[in-house]
């Protein structure tokens, strides 16, 4: 019997919904080509959610001509009139925060109440932020010749392929739904095949803001098939992804095939660097934010943490009390959790692995180190927020990205030292540095190799300020005016005001 294209729920918490399995194209939700599906996994009972359909070649071939056609039409609207339906969305979306909050925990296995509800008005205010931008998008008269009119008009790409992630699903929906949309783009959305549920009810809300068909078309699918087929599609004229950098690079090589315009926000080991000069407290604080928040499933995380050897006891102490007070874990509807399972058994896995290897290494497990196997918990993919000491330069768990609540402690004794350790990595996404000395922080700050620096803080993100990374972190810039921009291209007009040669 086939799947059908949609079946009532009852999500553990009592909230009930209508969970659409279709592809999303042209605002109907309609069965795969093949017929073939996907599970989304519950993470805290290992149990399958739901089922949906998969998309494949044929199926990414129909969006393409639904969002070409559409393009025709979304283009030659006002400014104003895009931005009306980013901010209707918007509304319908904060009308609706509470179910897709819980949809998206239950999915995902963030913890609702401490974790998911932020993503979801983080999305509402990333719709209107761009929702402003949409009529504000200006090109220039450049004024060199005086018997020549030369001008610029930023121009959207045309129909943008956008691949994303499992660990954010609603929120890297946004950063590139919205700044797209708004820069006259048509858009088909390709969600993780670990997390494909959440997205598919936002499928609902863009068509009863009335968005037209074919404007915004989402697709669950795995990577091989449909992420290759979108990345590689001579229809598509831009490509927006965020993963991890070996897809990122998989990525870039099929956009080259019709030399599509490329963003990519990739993975990164990002340092948090504590002086001998820091408070303390402050920094074992910002320290948890950055490493625990979100499972560690975080691509900006600051996973390895360089302390200076005057504090350096003294900081672990600290920072192993804190984090095993206040980084406690439970289920994605258990209102005091705030570490949730990880989202599936193969992270779960890969990060188990990773604590192997590094107690191989010869690391000190200062806390965690395990799995947490507590009641209830034993059944999830929960793992207990890790913290080791005494790691060195050339160790696989201060290089290579863990995505999990693992981070690497080791200690430094100059200035010079440490700028040398953050830098040793091929990634290149965020930096934190934690100094009263305000001199010091800004030199660091220009220092260090990374898209984007916190002092005395971690993970600071917000849609007014561009997000992304240098190195291999990624290419192109997200949120903001800079994320706007990589929307656009720039048209040159020349007008002869002469009239002769
Ligand atoms: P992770 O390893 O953390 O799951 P990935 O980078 O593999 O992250 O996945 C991020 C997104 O990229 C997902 O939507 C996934 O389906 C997609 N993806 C994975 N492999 C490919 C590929 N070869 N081509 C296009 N998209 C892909």
């Amino acid at each position: 019997m086939s799947l059908p294209l949609e079946y009532e729920v009852t999500l553990p918490n009592g909230k009930k919904f209508t969970q659409q399995s279709g592809l999303f194209i042209n605002n109907e939700f309609v069965k795969s080509k093949s017929g073939k599906t996907l599970e989304s996994i519950n993470p805290s009972t290992g149990v399958v959610n739901g089922e949906v359909y998969a998309a494949e070649d044929a199926d990414v071939d129909v969006a393409v001509d639904a969002a070409r056609a559409a393009f025709k039409s979304w283009k030659k609207l006002t400014g104003v009139e895009r931005g009306n339906y980013l901010f209707k969305f918007a509304e319908i979306l904060a009308e609706e925060q509470e179910l897709v909050s819980a949809i998206e925990a239950w999915d995902s296995g963030k913890t609702l109440a401490q974790n998911a509800v932020y993503d979801i008005e983080e999305t509402v205010a990333v719709f209107k932020y761009y929702a402003g931008w949409a009529d504000k998008i200006q090109g220039r008269v450049i004024q060199n010749n005086p018997k020549t009119l030369a001008y610029t008009v930023h121009e959207p790409y045309g129909v943008c392929g956008q691949i994303i992630p499992w660990n954010y699903p609603i929120l890297m929906a946004a950063w590139k739904l919205a700044p797209a949309l708004a820069a006259g783009n048509v858009v088909i959305l390709k969600s993780s095949e670990i997390t494909p549920l959440s997205i598919l009810y936002l499928a609902t809300l863009f068509k009863k803001a009335g968005f037209p068909p074919g404007t915004v078309n989402i697709l669950s699918g795995f990577g091989a098939t449909c992420g290759k087929a979108l990345a590689g599609h001579h229809g598509v004229d831009k490509v927006a992804f965020t993963g991890s950098t070996a897809t990122g690079k998989v990525i870039q090589q099929l956009a080259s095939s019709n030399l599509k315009a490329v963003t990519l926000e990739c993975g990164g080991k990002s340092p948090l660097i504590v002086r001998a000069d820091a408070d303390l407290d402050q920094a074992v604080k910002w320290a948890a934010v950055g490493i625990m928040s979100n499972q560690g499933q975080v691509c900006t995380s600051t996973s390895r943490i360089y302390i200076h050897e005057s504090i350096y006891e003294e900081f672990l102490t600290l920072f192993s009390a804190h984090v095993k007070e206040v980084y406690t874990q439970g289920g994605m509807f258990n209102d005091e959790a705030i570490v949730g399972p990880q989202v599936s058994q193969m992270q779960h896995d890969k990060i188990l692995s990773y604590i192997d290897i590094g107690k191989k290494e010869g690391a000190r497990v200062v806390t965690g180190g395990e799995k947490n196997e507590e009641g209830e918990l034993a059944k999830g993919y929960f793992i207990k927020p890790t913290i080791f000491a005494d790691v060195t330069p050339k160790m696989r768990i201060v290089n290579e990205e863990i995505f999990g609540p693992v981070v690497a402690c080791g200690k430094f004794s100059t200035d010079e030292e440490v700028v040398e350790y953050a830098n040793q990595t091929e990634y290149g996404l965020g930096a934190s540095i934690f100094t009263r000395d305000i001199a010091v922080a800004h030199s660091m700050a220009a220092d260090v190799e990374a898209g984007m620096v916190w002092i005395n803080s971690s993970n600071d993100s917000d849609h007014h300020v561009p997000f992304g990374g240098v190195k291999m972190s990624g290419i192109g810039r997200e949120l903001g005016e800079y994320g706007l921009s990589t929307y656009t291209q720039a048209k040159a007009v020349f007008v002869n005001l002469a009239n002769k040669l």
